[in-house]
């Protein structure tokens, strides 16, 4: 008998074996579903805001007179222009600058559309640019759908005032008054309707008005991110759109304005409709409002430029 002796029959198997084997593929992951934030909505809260919606019906009882309907259309464009350029580019963004009065005025016109206070408005609106479409976006269409975004996000719980960011107008008392009892312009506005021009006045010239004026305003945070065209590259989903500038006197080039928050205008060039803007040129003309801030040139530029590559990339496309 050798040392080596016979080899073990493992062993032959063994070394008829490749030497290395490669590992079969692992399925690739399949994309994870988006997960949905689960909201807690309170329920309890959209009562009133309901009943307005429902008192709009009274008006099969009370009729329709024609005064009703020119406070209806007056009362829409009149709170809509205070949210644009009062809560939106007076409060939030600090676009223009005025008197304490005016600044007053504006604060309270603004709040005649019960969305709660202007600092509560303001503050909640900073954060919605500093996280925009991110899960920290109080109103994201990406995040969480278009109903959240449209209206659901106001019935969560997101009814504190956020200091911390509105700072600079929190030293005003009389603006923090309004911003605690923000039911008082609406309900006095409601009542001299009613005294004024009779049920008819209340059902069509304010609580319609009121509807309209709140979902023009939340188009803004939902189909203003969903649709329309994106000059800009911004982070976020928002977009330019003609029809929400009409409807909104001005907010609908908010792709724009997400791309350069600091001016008093959206509309950037002259096609673009903003009405808002316009007025707020002719206060500054009158003297009560002053320092409108203007997009700079650089941006300008930007704009035309990406503009021209849009126009040419369809062009090539037939
Ligand atoms: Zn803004
Ligand atoms: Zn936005």
């Amino acid at each position: 008998m050798t040392g080596r002796g016979r080899q073990p029959p493992y062993v032959a198997l063994m070394s008829s074996l490749p030497a290395r084997v490669s590992a079969p593929p692992l399925a690739a992951p399949r994309p994870a579903e988006p997960t949905r934030r689960k909201h807690e909505y309170r329920y309890g809260e959209m009562i009133p805001w309901l009943l307005i919606h429902l008192a709009v019906f009274g008006a099969v009882w009370s009729g329709i007179t024609w005064q009703s309907v020119v406070v209806c259309v007056g009362l829409f464009f009149f709170r809509m222009w205070a949210v644009t350029a009062g809560f939106h580019r007076y409060f939030s963004h600090r676009t223009f600058q005025t008197s304490r009065v005016f600044q007053f005025v504006l604060a309270w016109s603004a709040t005649m559309t019960a969305q709660r206070g202007v600092l509560w408005w303001a503050a909640h609106h900073r954060a919605h640019h500093l996280y925009s479409d991110t899960e920290r976006d109080l109103h994201s269409v990406k995040q969480d759908g278009f109903l959240h975004a449209h209206l659901g996000w106001i019935f969560t719980d997101c009814g504190e005032t956020d200091w911390k960011r509105i700072q600079d107008f929190a030293r005003y008392p009389e603006l923090v008054w309004l911003n605690r009892y923000w039911l008082v312009p609406p309900v006095v506005t409601g009542v001299t309707v009613l005294m004024l021009f009779g049920w008819p006045g209340l059902f069509i010239g304010f609580c319609l008005s009121l509807v309209l004026s709140w979902h023009a305003t939340y188009v803004i945070n939902s189909l203003a991110h969903a649709w329309g065209k994106r000059r800009f590259e911004t982070k976020d989903t928002s977009r330019n759109n003609l029809w929400l500038a009409l409807l909104t006197l001005g907010e609908g080039w908010h792709n724009n304005h997400h791309h350069y928050m600091n001016s008093a205008r959206q509309g950037f060039y002259w096609w673009e409709i903003d009405l808002t803007y316009y007025s707020l040129r002719a206060l500054a003309w009158l003297g009560i409002v002053w320092d409108l801030k203007e997009p700079p040139a650089r941006v300008l530029e930007e704009g035309r430029r990406r503009d021209a590559e849009a126009r040419a990339a369809r062009a090539s496309n037939g």
